[in-house]
């Protein structure tokens, strides 16, 4: 079992009449994510949750934690999580474990997320519905430590595609899970169930999956129709629809019904492309889960074949939305990738041709702006909250610096910090 120093130096609790306390992070650099510039040193001024100042010099009376040759950066954000997900292969799951298995397992995973470094992720669906919605309370709670949350609650998918987990026998059910979804009024109620329920965006699965006994990863199953249901209904609410996409022609017809995000995007060409940029779409890729999935014993060799199949067909199609300049989200898939490891698409990315400050950017200010929060996160600026992160030395010149995160500070609490590693180890 990992062990983890938490240490909580910056307490909201302390007297009420008490000014919040000024605490200043200092390392040799800082990535504010607001240009593509590396400032030095780094220097960033904290009062209660949040960013007091970005640069300039120590306040009197300033509590200093000198984080060395390292370089602040604000926190990560992934994109495509499924934080409640215990690692069991999503059949098995269904079978053989609870909801409260999972909720369990989601407060570990968020703790293990966090400590690498990523502040804020959008939650992608559970196996079952809802435990991610309780894990955000949780969290938002300050019961449970981890990441922000913006949680889908349950997916909304077509029988025998993608969020059907079910590929049993006929006569047998799963039925406390209701995540199927067939034709307009189907689709309409289940958008309306899971925003009753506290869902904070929608997920909906377009195409079929690599891991699902289901329809294959390059097949469309909701039609453009269908998806701009949820699209319409969930705007109604204020809300947006992230889609877990595949196949080509499922792609563009996402883009076409007016989803927020194309996640995986695994299969696109010149005019998916197009579509993006004139949709105002996003791209969210997840490309290192090929890599995790071919090493990984818990999945079966029917799914690590499809994965292998379109591998090298995503790795093309991220090179061309990069080529044509469009904004590119960060994303994982964890449990696909395990929890934790989240910054290995970072190195992943790079090699495929991707700068290491555009890897960054992607996972900060970009993440940001699709998330619908660069009002308070995502930046290094004042009136922010004070979310950052430090990793050793310079991750400009080894982007795998990302995957050694020291410091996490989430709303102005210190979570991780290699100075109290250290302090503890020499007693
Ligand atoms: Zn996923």
């Amino acid at each position: 079992m990992k062990r983890f120093i938490i240490a909580v130096i910056a307490c909201t609790c302390l007297a009420q009449t008490a000014a919040p306390p000024i605490l200043v992070v200092r390392a040799a650099r800082m990535i504010t994510a607001t240009s593509d510039a590396i400032a030095t040193p780094g220097l960033v001024t904290i009062r209660g949750d949040r960013i007091a100042a970005v640069g300039g010099t120590v306040p009197a009376g300033a509590r200093v934690i000198d984080l060395g040759d390292a370089t602040i950066l604000p926190g990560l954000v992934d994109l495509h999580t499924h934080l409640t997900s215990t690692g069991v292969h999503w059949e098995d799951e269904l079978l053989k474990t609870t909801p409260g298995e999972a909720a369990l397992h989601g407060a570990h995973n968020a703790l293990v997320t966090l400590m690498a470094g990523f502040t804020s992720c959008r939650d992608m669906g559970p196996t079952w519905p809802y435990t991610d919605i309780d894990l955000r309370k949780a969290i938002d709670a300050g019961v449970v430590p981890g990441p922000r949350l913006m949680a889908a609650g349950n997916y909304v998918s077509p029988t025998g595609g993608a969020g059907d987990a079910r590929q049993f026998s006929i006569f047998v059910d799963v039925p406390i899970v209701r995540n199927l979804a067939d034709g307009p009024d189907e689709i309409r109620k289940a958008v309306r169930t899971n925003l009753k329920q506290g869902a904070d965006f929608i997920k909906i699965l377009g195409t079929g999956a690599v891991l699902s006994k289901g329809a294959p990863p390059g097949s469309q199953q909701y039609t453009e129709q269908e998806m701009h249901v949820a699209v319409e209904e969930a705007a109604r609410w204020g809300r947006h629809v992230a889609a877990h996409l595949h196949g080509n022609e499922g792609i563009k017809a996402g883009i076409r019904a007016g989803v927020r995000t194309v996640d995986h995007g695994s299969m696109m060409d010149d005019e998916a492309v197009e579509l993006l940029r004139t949709h105002h779409a996003y791209f969210v890729p997840t490309l290192y889960t090929s890599e995790s999935i071919s090493g990984d014993p818990t999945v079966p060799d029917s799914e690590k074949a499809r994965s292998k199949e379109i591998a090298q067909i995503k790795d093309k199609s991220f090179q061309l939305v990069l080529k044509a300049g469009l904004p590119i989200g960060f994303a994982t898939d964890a449990a696909v990738v395990p929890h934790g490891q989240n910054a290995r698409e970072f190195g992943y990315r790079v090699r495929l041709g991707q700068s290491p400050m555009a890897a960054i950017l992607s996972a900060t200010k970009t993440a940001a702006e699709i998330m619908g929060w660069s009002d308070r996160i995502g930046t290094l600026e004042a009136g922010k909250f004070a979310d950052l992160i430090a990793v050793p030395g310079d991750p400009l010149r080894d982007i795998t610096a990302l995957e050694r995160v020291v410091f996490v500070m989430k709303g102005g609490m210190v979570y991780k910090s290699a100075e109290y590693a250290d302090r503890r180890n020499q007693r």
